[in-house]
């Protein structure tokens, strides 16, 4: 379906990107590394715009076994990858795979804790996006940002798919579709269908101020339906009338 060579911004090396479905955003992988094109381009994202982003503080919710996500733990001192795993007190390390707990809705960290929070196709899952913006924006320092992907297939407003009840139930308002989930083979739920008052929404919800970043580059493998980084600044409003 496509073979092309070209360099890959998470391997930093020449590399091929092949695809054996027309739906790239799901198959066209680096050979080298396995990463998706939406993971190239967050990773193109940081190069650009967070240069020095291996001496940054860095937490990644549910980061994937692969890709951005092991190059950003590799590479970054200051990174913490979390995961939502209630069997482990919130805070505390997993004993085996290394990660923090955290209901990224309700976070244990401190304010200003970190200087960029990823969070990789999370959002379309959460049943409170709005609480974790604000947290996010909480743990973020002045001058940090969110970088993030989340799919946006509606041109119209957003819909949400399912909500959780009072009861603590899970209400389903359409037909259930389900994603990979890295530490669950069942799949992770999707929530809301976003369109494009996504980000004015989220922004009320965090006070970040978000840039949409969109790359399409087969030099770096970056080619692909609804692959869109979006980048929320925390910015410190100073100027005095
Ligand atoms: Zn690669």
């Amino acid at each position: 379906m496509l073979d092309v060579a070209g360099l890959c911004p998470i391997c930093e090396a020449e590399s091929r990107f092949v695809a054996r479905d027309p739906w790239f955003r799901d198959h066209l992988l680096c050979v080298q590394c396995g990463s998706l094109p939406r993971e190239r381009a967050l990773m193109a994202t940081l190069h650009r715009f967070y240069p020095h982003w291996r001496e940054l503080r860095i937490h990644e919710s549910s980061p994937a076994p692969r890709g951005a996500s092991l190059k950003l733990r590799r590479e970054c001192p200051g990174y913490i990858g979390s995961h939502y795993e209630p069997s482990i007190p919130f805070g505390e390390v997993h004993p085996e795979h290394g990660l923090r707990s955290e209901d990224l809705e309700r976070q244990t960290f401190a304010d200003e804790r970190f200087d960029l929070v990823i969070t990789q196709d999370v959002f379309e899952h959460l049943f409170r996006p709005d609480l974790a913006a604000a947290e996010i924006a909480r743990t973020l320092a002045v001058g940090g940002a969110h970088v993030f992907t989340a799919p946006m297939p509606l041109q119209g407003p957003s819909v949400r798919r399912a909500r959780r009840g009072e009861d603590g139930e899970i209400e389903h308002l359409d037909v259930p579709v389900y994603h990979g989930n890295p530490i669950d083979d069942s799949g992770s739920l999707v929530t809301i269908d976003y369109g494009l008052d996504m980000v004015p929404w989220l922004d009320g919800c965090s006070g970040l101020t978000t840039t949409i970043v969109m790359i399409d580059d087969l030099s770096q493998g970056i080619r692909a339906e609804l692959n869109e980084v979006l980048v929320s600044r925390k910015i410190a409003a100073r100027l005095e009338i």
